[in-house]
């Protein structure tokens, strides 16, 4: 069932977006060459204990997963693309690492993904991650009340064939509320004019993600973590916007340069 939210709900949904944003930006700067996902994990479950959140993730048990969570972040790396479980892994000079959160404050959930490249990047990666978030940026933009959801998910199909890449439908957006998944479901392909009718008050996450040179995924072993079939890596790009009679507020906005132009992180 699909739940429209009230113009006030929506200014209620606005400080879960502004922590899942500040979480994301905290966390991928952090990330770089020598650091561990476990230690990317424990930074943001103590952002989440500070802000008195609540983790969507930490006891998330869904039939396709083989035990809770336990983690409160996806840290997807290279091959890996969606859902990756954070584990005894530090991070070398070139990983592209995906990072996903879901949170809820107040009551309320916002979800957001990014993908950067630790250390030295390689052109085609950077170009990923590119095409990604421009799929994402072109989404946001075809959304509008009055529209459909054929609308935003062709945007990002377009997108993805026109750099050549191929577009999975199994995994997409959806609706959020207050909890982290529901409807509508938000295809990462589509057709224009078509599907559920996008209206005012409607929440939703969209998020593109792609594989260099392959559309079909596997599940890793440990349960979640789900890597491309021919080993080529993979970049995700997701942000909970809101449609309003105002236009479209992405709740999850953060203030972070694009990945062509980010500047390179280095511990000191
Ligand atoms: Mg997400």
């Amino acid at each position: 069932m699909v739940e429209l939210r009230t113009p006030e709900e929506i200014e209620q949904m606005r400080p879960a977006g502004r922590f899942v944003a500040e979480v994301l930006t905290t966390v991928s700067a952090a990330a770089d060459v020598g650091v561990n996902l476990l230690e990317l994990d424990a930074m943001a479950h103590q952002m989440i204990k500070d802000r008195g959140a609540e983790s969507c993730y930490i006891d998330y048990h869904p039939s396709f997963g083989g035990s809770p969570f336990g983690k409160v972040i996806c840290t997807s790396v290279n091959d890996a693309v969606l859902h990756g479980l954070p584990h005894d892994y530090v991070l070398r000079d070139g990983d592209l690492l995906s990072l996903d959160f879901a949170v809820s404050v107040e009551g309320w959930v916002a979800d957001s993904a990014i993908s950067t490249v630790v250390g030295t990047p390689r052109d085609e990666d950077l170009r990923l991650i590119e095409v990604t978030e421009r799929a994402l940026r072109e989404a946001i933009a075809a959304a509008r009340v009055g529209g459909t959801m054929g609308d935003i998910s062709q945007a990002i199909g377009d997108v993805g064939r026109e750099a050549d890449l191929l577009v999975n439908l199994q995994f997409g957006g959806h609706g959020v509320g207050r909890s982290m998944h529901g409807d509508p479901h938000v295809p990462n392909d589509g057709v224009r004019g078509h599907g559920f009718p996008l209206e005012a008050g409607l929440v939703i996450a969209i998020e593109p993600w792609f594989l260099h040179t392959t559309d079909e995924i596997y599940t890793d072993e440990d349960g979640w973590t789900l890597r491309s079939a021919d080993g080529s890596r993979g970049a995700h790009a997701e942000h909970t916007i809101a449609l309003t009679d105002d236009g479209v507020l992405v709740l999850t906005a953060r203030d972070w340069p694009a990945a062509a132009t980010r500047p390179r992180l280095r511990r000191t």
